[in-house]
């Protein structure tokens, strides 16, 4: 049965607790953005404080195999600095039998990568390529086999396990979702985890009414289960950016050098349908800011969205498309956003994106409940200064895709069932 961090008694206890640490490394194993080790801070400190000892455990980068440059001994230092403790290191994560047992309270002991090892992920290694769908099989059964062993050692460090990993919470680790079921009356979410499943549950499950999701980004292919499962839940859905265009070409709109797929105008074709016939409001772009190449400087011109010249291509929303868009926020009670409304990257095409993070803004201002989740409107939101304005900033991109796309994510799973 899930417990529940802040009325666990950690007296005495020793708790493992995976933790996103895949932090950005420079050539000098310097690290050039701390925010995941300081987010994991308040789950790590509040075991300390009830008394407890930490045996924190990671992955860092997609190693294959044991190598130095993925080694989170190179985090250790900061991750002391944040905790206010001296942090232990174990070099090998199957290995720390001693280390972990002789912790006292108030201790802290980071395991060394996960990933040096299969067994975390559950996939072969180093199969030949041409190897066959035999061989593919049994090297599968065999890490599936070992990786028993594997969930089993890391378990036996400690009493009680926490999730505090949202950006791995979709996949089903040896780390992430396994190890759950060695502590049935003793699993838990930190308070990242927390916070990112109250941000989940408040726009699919709880939302206030009027719902919108703002649904942008490069390509529809990307966000197909997304829009899928948002269209049966929203008021109000707002699709924009690269993806846009596919829409506008579905229903014979002159889209120019726009992005589009044309594979997908079916799908495109049969979430408008759905929309109607469940009658949720989509609004699509009505003008476009298009330039003449895909670079910050190219001439700029505005066109109806559904009448763009041919040598031009749609790069950014125009002040009607937003305005139609503003108004539709600042009506809503809760909003979902995922995905830029245009090229953002590029200064002369990021006004678009920029009026929604201020729409956004706005509404939360105004009492809506905001978050923004998945993919790049994240680092638009936070690059633009607009993170601590708005209700709630995911912190799991490819983990909040899939909860958007109305997955059951198996880190979640693994503590409630
Ligand atoms: P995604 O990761 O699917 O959310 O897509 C984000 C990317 O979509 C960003 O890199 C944007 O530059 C890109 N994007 C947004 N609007 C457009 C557009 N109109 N044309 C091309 N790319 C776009």
């Amino acid at each position: 049965m899930q417990k529940f961090i802040d009325s666990y008694d950690f007296t005495g206890k020793k708790a493992i607790v995976r933790v996103d640490f895949n932090v950005p490394l420079d050539e000098d194993f310097n690290i050039t953005d701390d925010t995941r080790i300081r987010r994991a801070m308040p789950t790590l400190k509040k075991v300390l404080e009830k008394g407890g000892s930490l045996i924190i455990m990671s992955h860092l980068g997609r190693p294959k195999k044991v190598d130095p440059k993925f080694s989170l001994k190179h985090i250790v230092g900061r991750v002391s600095e944040c905790l206010g403790v001296p942090v232990q290191f174990a070099e090998d994560c199957q290995k720390a039998d001693a280390q972990a047992a002789a912790l006292k309270p108030g201790e802290a002991l980071l395991l060394e990568n996960l990933r040096y090892y299969a067994e975390e992920e559950g996939k072969p290694r180093g199969l030949a390529e041409d190897a066959s769908d035999e061989e593919k099989k049994a090297a599968k059964a065999a890490v599936k086999e070992s990786q028993k062993a594997f969930v089993k050692k890391l378990a036996s460090y400690a009493d009680c396990y926490i999730n505090d990993a949202f950006g791995t919470a979709h996949r089903a680790h040896a780390s992430t979702a396994l190890i759950a079921d060695y502590f049935p009356e003793d699993k838990m979410f930190g308070y990242l985890m927390e916070g990112e499943i109250t941000a989940i549950e408040n726009v699919l499950k709880n939302a206030k009414r009027p719902l919108t999701a703002i649904i942008g980004g490069s390509k529809v292919s990307s966000k197909l289960a997304v829009l899928k499962n948002l269209v049966g839940k929203v008021d109000n859905l707002i699709i924009g950016g690269g993806m846009g265009y596919t829409f506008i070409k579905a229903q014979g709109g002159k889209i120019g050098k726009s992005l589009h797929e044309d594979e997908l105008i079916p799908d495109a074709l049969a979430i408008l349908e759905e929309a109607k016939a469940k009658g949720v409001n989509v609004s699509l772009s009505v003008k476009t800011v298009a330039g003449q190449a895909f670079e910050n400087d190219t001439p700029r011109r505005i066109f109806d969205t559904h009448n763009i010249d041919p040598e031009w291509e749609g790069m950014d929303a125009a002040p009607e498309s937003i305005e139609n868009w503003k108004k539709i926020i600042l009506a809503s009670k809760t909003v979902l956003w995922n995905g830029p409304v245009g090229v953002f990257e590029l200064p002369n095409f990021a006004k678009g994106t920029l009026a929604i993070a201020e729409a956004l803004a706005e509404a939360t201002e105004k009492g809506a409940y905001t978050l923004v989740g998945g993919g790049d409107s994240v680092a638009a939101v936070t690059q633009m200064g607009f993170a601590e304005k708005v209700s709630y900033v995911s912190t799991g991109g490819g983990a909040m895709l899939e909860a958007i796309e109305g997955k059951e994510l198996p880190g979640i799973a693994a503590i409630r069932k």
